[in-house]
């Protein structure tokens, strides 16, 4: 179970190894960390807030919806960073995430877009990319990505794109990790106006920060025990 004295050791431990990373970037670098609280309680994020940690993020609504609930009385920001099924659009909008990282399909800024205009609502919103060509992983194609940063810009209006999301490549190797994040940053960095590259999780937010990353995911190691 965690503990608040775990929870500050926890979070001293990963805002230390940020900043040693970040400074070693630029000391203008901003790395904003988002807790990823999916495989933990209500209490848990508590304890993390309490901490200090402000921003957590689920990849279901359902989830999402449960902890919003439970910790309506604290200040957190909510992000959304799973797969979005068509069917639960409409719940997630009236979840009002600060944002979602996980647009991976045109089709789905269509369907998110239609529903946001019914309500009269706009969504900030992150393309997703699988820049490490993993069959398993959502995301439009590097080579599409692009292209389909600038549609949806052009077409989707109450679609508000920040920038661009990528999981790191699955692999003890670090060369295709670092391949992984160095693809996603050079899409970023043709993407007009894009200001939030989200890369890294527990396992390589250092070689994501390293290659560009602004907004780090990281769940087991903020929240482990022990
Ligand atoms: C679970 C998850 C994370 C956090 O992973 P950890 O390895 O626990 O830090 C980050 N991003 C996404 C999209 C996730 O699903």
């Amino acid at each position: 179970m965690l503990t608040l004295n775990q929870a500050v050791h926890n979070l001293d431990e990963l805002i230390k190894k940020v900043e040693f990373t970040r400074l070693q970037v630029s000391p203008h670098k901003i790395v904003q960390i988002i807790g990823v609280s999916k495989y933990n309680t209500s209490d848990d994020v508590a304890l993390l807030y309490q901490a200090g940690q402000r921003a957590f993020g689920e990849n279901k609504v359902q989830d999402l919806k449960e902890k919003q609930d439970a910790l309506e009385d604290l200040p957190l920001s909510w992000h959304f960073i799973g797969t979005l099924q068509k069917n639960k659009i409409n719940n997630l909008i009236d979840l009002n995430p600060i944002l979602m990282h996980s647009l991976d399909s045109l089709d789905l800024a269509s369907e998110l877009d239609k529903k946001l205009k019914l309500k009269n609502k706009t969504m900030n919103c992150l393309l997703q990319i699988n820049s490490s060509f993993e069959k398993t992983k959502a995301g439009v194609k590097p080579t599409d990505a692009v292209f389909i940063y600038k549609t949806i810009e052009e077409k989707y209006e109450n679609i508000k794109l920040k920038g661009v999301m990528s999981i790191g490549a699955n692999s003890s190797n670090k060369d295709d990790i670092v391949k992984s994040f160095r693809l996603t940053k050079e899409i970023f960095d043709r993407c007009d106006g894009a200001t939030i590259c989200s890369m890294g999780m527990s396992s390589d937010f250092e070689l994501a920060i390293l290659n560009g990353s602004t907004m780090i995911r990281v769940g087991s190691s903020l929240f482990k025990s022990n």
